[in-house]
């Protein structure tokens, strides 16, 4: 099968500003073929830069997909490059001049000169014609070498690969189909994951298995390439038969569900509703849980109680009790869950208080206590990182926690 890789072309493309959003929609359409993307390239409006690269991409790749450059203006040069590049001429293409003078006389308006540009072919190219825009793109076949030009307005692009280049390339390609599996798992750092399963995925090269880290979870992803689909489906079955007994219930996800709509899940199926109490989340717990659509099924509100008088006045938790242990403390932590489920009528409460630092001692330290139809338990941990990723990391092993809760056997109301 071959690779291919992606060059998108536009100085906008290198700033701040404007991010290349192009060769995500180009990726997925060539995974679903059953082609790898290899190497993505952004490039600016400038023709050495430009004429290296595709001398690269030409001597290294298969499949070699352009995004942009094609306008009228002096900027876009992909035309002229990739001709240089391949040793091809330009040809003027009466007709094309024609369709673009008559679409521009549909807008009431009329050709500029440079737009005449638009109508040269590289030598031996097959024009795709574009629907949606003035740039036509071109589909190149140079020795073994497919190059794609395609216009950079997504909306051109989207509709042009859909209609010239996947029928074109589903005839050129062998059928090939890419499968997928991703696992989402809470609750064990990426490297002792990694450990643990690598002696099953490294004696595969097909699936294909990569770890990411993903705001204090992981994500595993392993992608069979094979002739069928149900031949991919049976080597992923078959390796995920080895690595899921090794992960067990650290998975919370096997559909790409983040862990809010996986606890959502589980709340709305046992009919119990949650609240929660955050000291040094402020808030952020309760957003995750409520950026799920449809949340107010299963959550019913949640306290803000930053201050120690707000946890007394708004949770009932005694100021002797956060005198006595302070605000960061397993008591004070248990006092807030049971203080929330109390006062909402809740049958689950998350309660969160802690250091998230950067300034002061213990930075890290959490109490996240979790009060049930069963009682209260109260975890402590001690997490690495800055606020952000501390507060951040504080929310996943709340959701976790209750998940867990949940998923035991006592955890049915
Ligand atoms: P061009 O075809 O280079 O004239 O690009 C026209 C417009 O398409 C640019 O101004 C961008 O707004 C947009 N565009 C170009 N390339 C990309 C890309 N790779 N991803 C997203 N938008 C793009
Ligand atoms: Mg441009």
């Amino acid at each position: 099968m071959p690779d291919a890789e992606i060059i998108a072309i536009g100085s906008e493309l290198l700033t701040p500003q404007k991010i290349d959003t192009n060769s995500l929609y180009l990726t997925d359409q060539l995974n679903a073929l059953g082609v790898e993307v290899v190497r993505k390239t952004v490039v600016g409006d400038e023709r050495e830069r430009l004429m290296d690269t595709i001398l690269g991409a030409v001597a290294r790749s298969q499949i070699i997909v352009l995004t942009g450059g094609l306008g009228p203006t002096e900027d876009d040069l992909t035309r002229d490059a990739v001709a240089s590049a391949l040793g091809r001429s330009m040809i003027f293409h009466p007709e094309i001049c024609e369709w673009l003078e008559a679409r521009f006389k549909s807008f009431g308006r009329t050709m500029v000169e440079i737009n005449r540009r638009q109508a040269y072919i590289i030598e031996g190219a097959e024009v795709m014609p574009n629907d949606r825009g003035t740039a036509p793109g071109q589909w190149i076949a140079h020795d073994k070498v497919i190059l794609m030009l395609l216009p950079g307005p997504p909306n051109e692009l989207k509709a042009m690969f859909q209609k010239q280049c996947l029928p074109r390339l589903e005839k050129l390609l062998p059928p090939q189909v890419l499968r997928m599996r991703l696992f989402r798992v809470v609750g064990m750092p990426e490297s002792d994951l990694d450990q643990l399963i690598a002696p099953v995925y490294t004696r595969y090269t097909n699936p294909v298995t990569t770890i990411l880290a993903v705001s204090g979870e992981i994500h595993v992803h392993l992608r069979a390439r094979c002739s069928t689909a149900d031949e991919a489906e049976a080597l992923l079955d078959e390796v995920c038969a080895q690595i899921e007994p090794l992960l067990g219930d650290r998975i919370y996800s096997r559909n790409g569900d983040s862990l809010e709509k996986v606890i959502g899940v589980l709340l709305h199926s046992r009919h119990a509703f949650l609240s929660v109490a955050e000291s040094a989340t402020g808030g952020l717990l309760g957003g995750r849980i409520t950026a799920v659509p449809a949340s107010s099924d299963h959550f019913l509100g949640g306290f803000l109680t930053y201050s120690d008088e707000m946890k007394t006045k708004l949770l009932g938790v005694p100021a002797d009790l956060i005198e006595q242990h302070t605000a960061v403390s397993e008591p004070v932590a248990r006092a807030m869950a049971e203080g929330a489920k109390q006062r909402t009528g809740s049958d689950y409460a998350l309660s969160v208080t802690g250091y998230a630092g950067p300034d002061g001692e213990n930075v890290g330290l959490m109490f996240i206590g979790l009060a049930s139809p069963d009682g209260c338990e109260v975890r402590r941990v001690q997490l690495p990182g800055d606020r952000e990723r501390v507060r951040v990391f504080s929310t996943n092993i709340a959701l976790d926690f209750l998940r867990r809760k949940l998923l035991a056997p006592d955890g049915h109301k």
